[in-house]
């Protein structure tokens, strides 16, 4: 059993003025790095502003995702773009979230540049109060899937894959997706975490706090042993103050604010700040290999019906029209198009 920690001090959501959530908008997409001097403690903090807005913005063709969905999504966002600043790794971060309830997909993909983008598939009905095993996990079958996917394949570079179910260890269903990719991180990187996550329409935030593994631990010395266990205090204690952090706190709140309210008895060493913002990686190019792929007939067969091919992408609303002439040069061999003809948009 893990003993109670010492109840260190914070300060409190009850001192005002400290509790001044923002006017209006967040209007800056930033994500913050920092260090606990001399402790094997690390942390970052996201604040998605412009770019969470941005990704909600591109439905509006298809019509906005319920409340809770929305929710989700955002702390996905938060997680993703923490997630991927947090490895190093040339490629590709895709969180995904496979459900078997109202919501059959969600997913975001961040980029080592911190670009990220976001869609949800939702069939049916979302509760309006619908929490994490609601919309996901009805008939236990949810489950959330991390896939790291190098940009540089030519090396025969695989994509990594974990797999995370959505209940816990006694097998109760999981209602938070921070619970669900701290046992991620647990179980991957053996790396305990801390991951505490908040998003409404206008922000989407997500605080993390990681114990860094030490070198040789396993076998050490019993004097080192007992130092190990100082600095697991150490992790216990910045954990515990992390989790007091509150969802008004996190989305109302700009960072300094934030870590100076949870650790002002502790000396961060902070970083410049990154910046993540919403790109789409979709393309025209991409989508005649799309096409390519579904065989010259299938495609004929759409253009007869309907007259031109329509493809819309799922993160970003962008529509790829393709009409007779458009689908005649892609199934031509790039030799034998006429100079100057071909896709030029
Ligand atoms: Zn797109």
């Amino acid at each position: 059993m893990r003993r109670a920690a010492p109840k260190p001090a914070r300060i409190p959501l009850g001192d005002r003025e400290a509790y001044s959530p923002r006017e209006g908008l967040t209007l800056t997409d930033e994500l913050h790095k920092f260090l606990f001097e001399g402790l094997p403690v690390r942390g970052m903090l996201v604040r998605l502003g412009p770019s969470w807005r941005e990704v909600q913005s591109r439905r509006h063709v298809q019509g906005a995702y319920p409340q809770p969905v929305r929710r989700l999504l955002g702390e996905m966002a938060a997680a993703a773009t923490l997630m991927q600043a947090n490895i190093k790794f040339d490629g590709a971060l895709i969180l995904q979230v496979f459900g078997d309830g109202p919501v059959k997909l969600a997913v975001v993909e961040a980029q080592p540049e911190l670009t990220y983008r976001a869609t949800a598939k939702v069939v049916g009905e979302v509760p309006a109060d619908a929490q994490l095993a609601a919309m996901v996990n009805v008939h236990r079958q949810g489950r959330c899937v991390i896939t790291l996917d190098p940009r540089d394949k030519s090396g025969g570079a695989q994509p990594y894959q974990g797999v995370v179910a959505l209940h816990g260890d006694q097998g109760e269903p999981l209602q938070h997706l921070a619970e669900v990719l701290e046992h991620y991180m647990l179980q991957s990187e053996q790396l305990d975490t801390r991951l505490i996550l908040a998003a409404n329409d206008d922000t989407a935030a997500g605080l993390l706090i990681q114990r860094l593994p030490v070198e040789g631990e396993g076998n050490l010395e019993r004097e080192q042993r007992e130092d190990q266990i100082g600095l697991n205090e150490a992790f216990n204690r910045i954990a515990h103050l992390a989790s007091t952090l509150t969802s008004d706190e996190l989305l109302g709140l700009d960072a300094d604010t934030v870590l100076r309210r949870l650790f002002w008895e502790e000396d961060l060493r902070r970083f410049e700040p990154l910046v993540p913002r919403f790109a789409c990686t979709c393309s025209r190019e991409r989508v005649r290999s799309m096409l390519r792929g579904l065989g010259r007939d299938e495609v004929q067969g759409i253009i007869d019906e309907r007259g031109d091919v329509e493809i819309g992408c799922e993160f970003c609303g962008t529509q790829y029209r393709f009409d007779a002439v458009d689908v005649g040069d892609v199934f031509t061999p790039p030799a034998q198009r006429l100079p100057g003809s071909g896709s030029v948009n």
